[in-house]
């Protein structure tokens, strides 16, 4: 993953229904995100990405979890 690369956010908890009958309240949900970001920042301390409804950071485990993120336009 670098600067400029697209990254889409696939699942999260109580979306999952892990939590039935209460709507998941993460940055994405509550925000009714596209949940799609361009990556912007990347650091000692993780990466950072825009998305429609504002910056959000990853740490390095997050961003290398396939169920968590996906890069779409990684080249090579
Ligand atoms: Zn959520």
């Amino acid at each position: 993953m670098k600067v400029g690369d697209l990254v889409r956010i696939l699942a999260c908890t109580n979306a999952k229904g892990e939590v039935p009958g209460h709507p998941c309240t993460c940055f994405f949900c509550w925000g009714k995100s596209n949940r799609i970001g361009i990556v912007t920042k990347i650091d000692h301390r993780g990466h950072t990405a825009l998305f429609d409804i504002g910056p959000w950071s990853f740490s390095e485990r997050e961003i290398q979890d396939p169920a968590l993120i996906e890069v779409i336009n990684e080249e090579g």
